[in-house]
């Protein structure tokens, strides 16, 4: 695939950190060794190509991080990025480096930043990297199923405790505004309760339930929520249960803990086949395009049109504000937004009815 345009390629790591970025890191590092590019690992996302800091690495380089959490390229948020003199800062550096195309791991910030640098000359392939599985425009991101395994142990110790106690623990997940760690996980760890901002929470109906599962001997409770509701939200919701149901109540938010450790299997293996298939990529010519995974297959979409079928999904847009795509885009835009919605609300609607 090795295409004479590109001599030397960077990396970097960008946003919110992931279980797996490391894998990705890996797997861009040597499959750009294997086509003869020269690779230049660039330290704290952006910020390490507005400050010029960055390495060349080589394939030993990233030995031994297949299994390592956190990202060994560092990461970090660059507001100077944002603004045109640190952009023109960055594209100075990727010039005086020789840098001809970028491979740049991260979330939708991320995407914005390759596609601004894209737009003036450096090629970009962005790969979704973050625990939140947020991006729309693929079916798993980098970290989100660590995450969710994270998440799965640290509640089955909760629930433990819970059933001597004979307890509830309500738990804030991670995730953003967006459900999905909280609805997995609610389904794997057997939640009384589920609430996302996606769909409405009945919390008077989970109540009455939990007081009839009180009467049939249940001794343990837990109720996951999903960080969007704010930082009350979870702890009123608490006192609540404990007031009205008279089980005692805890509550317990993970926080940062979901964002480290060793990634899965999954995580590794999505990591591994992305990375190649961004530096495929590039080494096609192609550019300002995302890595995804849609059933099962490693494919890529434009970032304009997946930031754009983004805000579809997430109601941030209206299909008649939807500009610069064909009717047939549109048209395919919608019908996999209502895919997306429909096969979370099936997950939804079946972790309430197993939950009895
Ligand atoms: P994530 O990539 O996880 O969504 P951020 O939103 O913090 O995380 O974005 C990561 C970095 O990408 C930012 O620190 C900034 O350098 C760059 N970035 C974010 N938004 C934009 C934007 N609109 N235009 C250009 N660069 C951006």
């Amino acid at each position: 695939m090795a295409d004479k345009k590109f001599r030397r390629i960077g990396v970097l790591t960008s946003g919110g950190d992931a279980p797996g970025m490391n894998a990705a890191v890996r797997s861009v590092v040597r499959t750009a060794a294997q086509n003869g590019l020269e690779i230049m690992g660039v330290f704290g996302g952006y910020r390490g190509l507005v400050d010029n800091d960055m390495k060349l690495l080589g394939s030993r380089d990233v030995s031994n991080i297949i299994s390592m959490g956190g990202t060994m390229l560092f990461t970090d948020r660059c507001d100077e990025f944002k603004e045109e003199a640190g952009l023109q800062k960055a594209m100075k550096t990727c010039q005086e480096n020789k840098i001809d195309g970028l491979v740049c791991i991260g979330g939708d910030g991320t995407f914005r930043g390759a596609q601004d640098l894209t737009r003036r000359g450096i090629p970009c392939i962005a790969i979704p990297g973050t625990i939140d599985n947020d991006i729309s425009a693929t079916d798993y991101t980098i970290g989100y199923d660590t995450a969710m395994n994270t998440v799965v142990d640290l509640v089955d110790k909760l629930r433990d405790t819970c059933e001597s106690h004979a307890r509830c623990n309500v738990v804030e997940v991670m995730g953003r505004n967006a459900g999905y760690i909280a609805i997995n996980t609610g389904i794997a760890t057997g939640a009384v309760g589920i609430a996302i901002e996606e769909f409405p929470f009945d919390a008077d109906g989970m109540i009455e339930k939990m007081k009839e599962l009180k009467k049939a001997k249940k001794r343990n409770f837990i109720v996951i929520v999903s960080e969007a509701f704010g930082a009350e939200f979870s702890e009123n919701l608490a006192k609540r249960i404990d007031e009205e149901t008279g089980i005692e109540t805890k509550f317990a938010r993970l926080a940062h803990v979901q964002r480290g450790g060793r990634p899965t299997l999954r995580d590794r293996e999505l990591a591994s086949l992305m990375g190649y298939k961004a530096v495929e990529l590039l080494l096609e010519g192609k550019s300002n395009l995302i890595v995804n995974i849609r059933n099962e297959v490693i494919g890529c979409e434009d970032i304009e049109y997946a930031l754009c079928y983004d805000k579809l999904c997430k109601g941030k847009i209206k299909v008649e504000d939807i500009k610069g795509f064909t009717d047939e885009q549109i048209a395919k835009m919608v019908a996999d937004a209502e895919i997306r919605r429909q096969r979370m609300l099936s997950s939804y609607e079946i972790a309430s009815k197993i939950s009895i």
